[in-house]
């Protein structure tokens, strides 16, 4: 199946089954908002618990944070987002489509890597074992040819956007004849800045209201609360704080279902370091950061780092782990060493000494920084994309059927196990609706009794269900039950006393935490 036919399938899988709706529908919705039903808030909640817990439970020297959404207007100033938090926005004149300039030369920079990419695959496939990857990287032509114009463009495009020369953008534009995916013209206007952050106002007019900012991150709580942390927990460097919380961009192309929201949720963790130290502990988020995604089985083929070559004047290194999507390999988590920036520019626009006393080395100093920064619906995302699939099942007359499941990781699954009487009668529901009061304590349960058994595990499938338990006559006699397993569809025959060993360690998280 193409895959934007999967992507438009995910969409609409997500709406039918109660994981996301679009935001304000009977109103015709809202632009790039979203909401999450029954199911969804129950995985994103998962997800949440997998972040938090990997990184406050299990560190010591992790401390956790709940800042407001509204701050102090100067603490933007600081930041550098009032005169800074831009995107370079650029016009079709034909489409009328608006893009971000920054955008449309990436995704011609990540055209031709997929031209490199198709030479290195063909020549694989013609050598075979002896394939040396990184001599044909070396010596092809047509590799080195593609590989120079990407080195070339890069090295442009990142002298631009580190200078804001907007001009220079749309000459790289123009230069390598980029066309509006829509219209298929170059006929382009200027590139303009556009400021991301929404505004609102405080206090009413009579008293003088001011204008503040919706946050366009979370982590700028986390450094206005480095003090209070660090001298509340008597944290020692280093230490790092973690929060989640909502964050706020006016997107100007805000398109891709949940990948692009003007209103989305971040899970972010700022590491307080020794000086000199960051490049170290930058490297080992990295490491950790990667191996917590790829805790949950998805395939390590479907995740990459991509290191920065445009840095932010003051970063020192940054890069990001990017997911394979049904629209391509995109960022889901931002990884950066951000030196004493933000904690310095704090400290100017403040006033207020914000520095750590070094017990060991006797001396004060602003710590670096290190962040880990992911977006949850990114991440609810990517466990979608890569549960979702559609198989062709045999079925006994030789005809064929589709399921259509979500391979869920058992413990980010909204629903843990479903309990079905087979028919409504001969105290069947009665067994069952005990066995859900028994172990609704400990997991999300269902109890289902309508429309035949087939069909009720196909509904659970849909929705990620990864155990269904069904109560038959059997069960009356000698307690036992089956256990159907989603991903294989096998059934057993298993003990009702057994069921809640069975289940709680097939679903528990600490199963996927001790793996990272
Ligand atoms: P992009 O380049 O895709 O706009 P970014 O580099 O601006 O992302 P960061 O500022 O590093 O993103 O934010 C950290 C994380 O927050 C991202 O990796 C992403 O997972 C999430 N995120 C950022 N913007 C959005 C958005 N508009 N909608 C959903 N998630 C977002």
């Amino acid at each position: 199946m193409a895959q934007d036919d999967v992507f438009k399938k995910l969409v609409a899988h997500s709406k039918e089954y109660g994981y996301v709706f679009p935001s304000s529908e009977i109103y015709d919705g809202l632009s790039a908002v979203y909401d999450y039903g029954q199911y969804g808030v129950e995985l994103k909640n998962n997800i949440k618990k997998y972040w938090w817990d990997s990184m406050v439970l299990l560190n010591d020297n992790i401390a956790g944070l709940d800042s407001a959404i509204f701050m102090h207007p100067t603490i933007w100033k600081a930041s550098g987002h009032v005169d800074a938090f831009n995107d370079p926005l650029i016009d079709n004149r034909d489409s009328k489509k608006r893009y971000r300039a920054d955008v449309l030369i990436e995704e011609h920079l990540a055209k031709i890597e997929d031209k490199i990419s198709k030479e290195v695959e063909k020549a694989r496939e013609r050598f075979g074992e002896s394939f040396d990857e990184k001599k044909f990287r070396e010596t092809n032509q047509r590799v080195l040819a593609n590989q120079a114009k990407i080195d070339e463009l890069n090295e442009r495009f990142s002298k631009a956007m580190n200078g804001t020369d907007l001009a220079e953008l749309r000459q790289i534009i123009i230069d390598n004849e980029i066309v509006c995916p829509i219209s298929g013209s170059r006929n382009w206007t200027e590139v303009r800045q556009f400021n991301l952050m929404f505004s609102t106002e405080m206090g009413s007019t009579l008293e003088g209201s001011s204008k503040i900012y919706l946050r366009p991150e979370t982590a700028q709580g986390i450094f206005v609360n480095f003090l209070n942390v660090q001298k509340t927990g008597r944290m020692k460097i280093p230490f790092g704080i973690a929060q989640i919380g909502k964050a706020f961009r006016n997107e100007i192309v805000a398109r891709q279902f949940i990948f692009r929201m003007r209103e989305f949720e971040q899970m972010e963790m700022q590491f307080f370091v020794q000086p000199g130290t960051e490049l170290e502990w930058f490297a080992r988020w990295k490491e950790a950061r990667m191996k917590w995604h790829q805790a949950l089985g998805f395939g390590a083929a479907n995740y990459r780092f991509h290191d920065h070559t445009k840095l932010a004047h003051y970063a020192n290194a940054a890069t990001d782990i990017e997911f394979r999507f049904p629209f391509g390999f995109k960022e889901v988590e931002g990884i950066h060493s951000r030196t004493d920036y933000d904690l310095s520019q704090h400290q100017k626009f403040s006033g207020k000494k914000i520095q750590y006393f070094d017990p060991e080395k006797g001396e004060s100093y602003i710590p670096f920084v290190i962040e880990t920064s992911i977006g949850v619906d990114r991440m609810f995302l990517q466990v979608l994309s890569a549960s979702y699939a559609e198989e062709e099942l045999k079925k006994e007359d030789g005809s064929t059927d589709t399921r259509v499941v979500l391979r869920l990781p058992a413990c980010l699954a909204p629903v843990k196990l479903a309990v079905m009487p087979l028919v409504k009668k001969d105290g069947l529901p009665e067994i069952a609706e005990k066995i859900v009061n028994d172990l609704r304590f400990e997991f999300n349960c269902q109890y289902d009794d309508k429309d035949s058994i087939g069909r009720r595990y196909r509904r659970q499938d849909a929705i990620g269900t990864p155990y269904c338990i069904t109560i038959d006559h059997q069960t009356i006699d000698d307690k036992s039950v089956t256990i159907r397993y989603r991903d294989s569809m096998q059934q057993e025959r298993v003990n009702i006393e057994a069921l809640r060993d069975i289940i709680k360690e097939k679903v528990s998280i600490v199963s996927i935490l001790r793996k990272i």
